[in-house]
């Protein structure tokens, strides 16, 4: 189906724990209105995910929701609060790391940019890091049965760190492919610890060199974490797409969010080849969870990197359109000040803001 042909497309929405509710509800309102500006209907498909689900469905992510999402190209998911969910209660999976891993969306895109209006550390800073998001060392996807973290006894704990050939080389090849569609430097940049970690991070190590001989025309160059993680503080101009394996990329896009404006800017978007999930870098902020404060801004963005990736699967170029007046929409609202939330130094609420976005979009 293209979206040219029928003008609907059909997007999964799971909205997730503590203020994902809240924020989703803003991302499709906001979604919404710019598709229509361009002559698409997006068809929400409500999918239970989260701790509300283990009530009504037994699970975090329940068998429906898992069976339906495979005839479903692109799904937006709120934050979720994993961290309190139980231990070795199988009622509780972590919806973000399940689906990840079972739809090998192998790659985490994670955008950091400046905007103006919004003070930041690092106003021209420009950067995309393409975390793995499959393996590495998140114990929760690590084996295929059981735990990737194991207890011999009470004082010590074994973490299984699995690095592939054929993770490391996919997600390679979408960090080349991102700097050559990007309008910056045409450079990856691998981040590893291969001096250390000499098996994991030199396997890596050697997939990004293999795909950087690929790409000749893209500029390569790689750096250990630790002197990464003082050089995007220090030089971020020099960076343009970072590609790293999955627990450095969480750690990093962090570090490159608080340098342009804080979590609340930061999008992302898992990709894989078959299917896409736009999910906001930050967690379920359960401190201002109900407050109706919580930024919105960083699930929408994720949700405009959606329709990007979607504008390829629909072959619907109106949907790049739309994620374009979606960022110009954001980008105005900032720049006007008027309607910040408390995390960007304003008194918005999540509403408010919200309002504010969808105005823009309506003058655009
Ligand atoms: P967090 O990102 O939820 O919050 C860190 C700080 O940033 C808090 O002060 C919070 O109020 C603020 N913040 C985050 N998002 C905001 C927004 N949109 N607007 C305004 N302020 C915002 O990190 P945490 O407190 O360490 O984790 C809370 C829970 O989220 C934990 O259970 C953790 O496991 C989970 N988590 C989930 C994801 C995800 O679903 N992608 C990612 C990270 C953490």
């Amino acid at each position: 189906m293209t979206a040219g042909a029928s003008g609907s497309i059909r997007v999964a929405v799971m909205e997730g724990d503590d203020i994902g509710p809240e924020i989703v509800r803003s991302t499709t309102r906001v979604l919404d209105r710019a598709a229509q500006q361009h002559g698409v209907r997006i068809e929400w498909i409500p999918l239970p995910a989260g701790i509300a689900a283990v009530d009504t469905e037994g699970s975090t992510l329940p068998i429906r929701t898992r069976e339906a999402l495979p005839d479903i190209p692109g799904w937006i998911l709120g934050p979720v609060s994993h961290r309190d969910y139980p231990i070795g209660d199988a009622r509780y999976v972590n919806p973000s790391g399940y689906l990840r891993k079972n739809f090998e969306l192998y790659s985490n895109v994670r955008p950091a940019r400046a905007w103006p209006g919004i003070e930041c550390v690092r106003p021209k800073m420009d950067v995309v890091i393409v975390r793995e998001n499959t393996e590495g060392f998140y114990a929760d996807r690590n084996l295929i049965d059981g735990n990737g973290e194991l207890r011999p006894d009470l004082d010590t704990v074994i973490s299984v760190r699995v690095v592939t050939r054929r993770a490391s080389l996919r997600v390679a090849r979408q960090a080349f492919a991102i700097a050559r569609e990007r309008n910056g430097l045409r450079k990856v940049t691998c981040v590893h610890k291969a001096n250390v970690l000499r098996r994991g991070d030199g396997l890596f190590l050697d997939c990004c060199r293999q795909v950087a001989a690929e790409n000749p025309d893209i500029a390569f160059d790689d750096f250990l974490v630790d002197a990464f993680a003082m050089r995007l503080i220090l030089r971020p101009d020099d960076t343009d797409v970072v590609v790293t394996t999955n627990m450095f990329g969480d750690i990093l896009s962090d570090e490159a969010a608080g340098l342009v404006g804080g979590l609340g800017l930061a999008p992302g978007l898992n990709t894989g080849d078959e299917h896409a999930m736009a999910q906001a870098v930050h967690g379920s902020a359960p401190d201002i969870a109900g407050k109706g404060i919580a930024n919105p801004i960083a699930e929408i963005l994720s949700g405009a990197l959606l329709l990007r990736w979607l504008s390829r699967v629909h072959a619907a170029p109106m949907l790049v359109e739309a994620a374009d007046t979606v960022e110009s929409a954001i980008a105005a609202t900032l720049a006007r000040g008027e309607s910040l939330t408390p995390d960007l130094g304003g008194t918005a609420t999540t509403e408010s803001i919200t309002a504010a976005i969808l105005a823009a979009v309506d003058a655009s």
